[in-house]
């Protein structure tokens, strides 16, 4: 999808954090081939991007527009709708294309062309494929703008294969029921998380407080809080590491969306390749875990998670 709504000298706009395999891709391929990029972030009001767009050197040029809401590993939310109505103020002529990657929120609980997207992106590695055994991906827009993600498609060769074909079309009978399941065990762990000692700060849907920005985007854009659950850790990367190597049912692993529950440290992990003063700007910390919640029976993930962080000692003086 960059690679065909951009070209040399435009200019791309996207929201941060995202995916650590897009941030690299945005951060220091399109630059090799003459793409501009503008990063901002869910903190930005309305009124903050239109002027951080319009001051930066290339305004004339912003063509297509990146969003990752939520956003991987953080959760962060942006409002798909007030992008839209900024990027229709600054190129009144031609139409931006907006492309969200929903890969966070499935099929299920996040419908962002409802929300003034043209392009919705998934990893169907995750949710869609759900078992942790397929490499897929899939783009949904109108006729006209598929056509030309497809032609280049066919120049790329990225085609999913016809057993991962076969294989998805097995994993989408399930998809409603999975995701409902490992929903209904996340709101149960974050529930667990959320007055533990040892957990500094939890970023779920669930737990956004009523009455804030994050919670209008959440109730007007979300259908339901999904089954990632990332938390701060009292202390840092040691503290992290111990509570990782503690746990027992779940695996300490990248990717996401599966039947089985999943661990991993982005700093070091799915956002290693993000740099790191970036990093810390997006809240992407060394104290930061992320859960991917799956389809056990949930009293056995909480016992999993109350004893890896029993072993974890809290260093002294750092109590937040
Ligand atoms: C995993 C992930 C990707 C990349 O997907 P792959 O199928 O692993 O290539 C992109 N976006 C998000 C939000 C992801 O979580």
């Amino acid at each position: 999808v960059l690679l065909e709504f951009l070209k040399p000298g435009d200019l791309l706009l996207f929201s941060s954090p995202t995916y650590g395999g897009t941030d690299h891709f945005i951060n220091h391929f399109l630059p090799k081939i003459g793409v501009h990029t503008l990063g901002f972030t869910s903190e930005m009001s309305e009124e903050e991007l239109y002027e951080t767009i319009q001051n930066s050197e290339h305004a004339g040029r912003l063509t297509h527009v990146h969003l990752e809401t939520p956003a991987n590993p953080t959760n962060a939310l942006i409002d798909i709708e007030m992008v839209r109505r900024v990027v229709d103020r600054i190129k009144t002529e031609e139409k931006v294309t907006i492309a969200v990657d929903n890969t966070y929120m499935g099929p299920l609980w996040q419908h962002p062309l409802k929300h003034g997207a043209d392009l919705v992106m998934y990893s169907a590695t995750k949710y869609i494929g759900g078992h942790s055994d397929l490499i897929a991906g899939a783009v949904l827009g109108n006729a006209e703008l598929m056509v030309r993600v497809k032609t280049l498609r066919t120049f790329l060769g990225n085609m999913a294969s016809p057993h991962t074909g076969w294989m998805l079309l097995r994993s989408l009978e399930t998809l409603k029921i999975r995701m409902e399941a490992m929903q209904a065990n996340a709101i149960q762990v974050a529930n667990f998380l959320k007055g533990h000692e040892k957990v500094a700060q939890i970023k779920y849907l669930g737990l956004i407080e009523e009455g804030t920005r994050n919670y209008e985007i959440y109730k007007n854009q979300c259908s339901g809080p999904g089954a990632m659950v990332s938390f701060c850790i009292n202390g840092g990367e040691k503290e992290a590491f111990k509570f990782l190597n503690s746990l027992k049912l779940v695996k300490l692993a990248v990717s996401l969306g599966g039947t089985e529950s999943l661990a991993e440290h982005p700093k070091s992990m799915t956002h290693a390749g993000v740099d790191d003063h970036h990093l810390e700007h997006i809240g992407v910390t060394d104290a930061l875990v992320r859960l991917s919640i799956g389809v056990e029976n949930y009293e056995d993930l909480i016992w999993d998670i109350s004893q890896a962080l029993d072993q974890v000692t809290i260093p002294s003086g750092e109590l937040v």
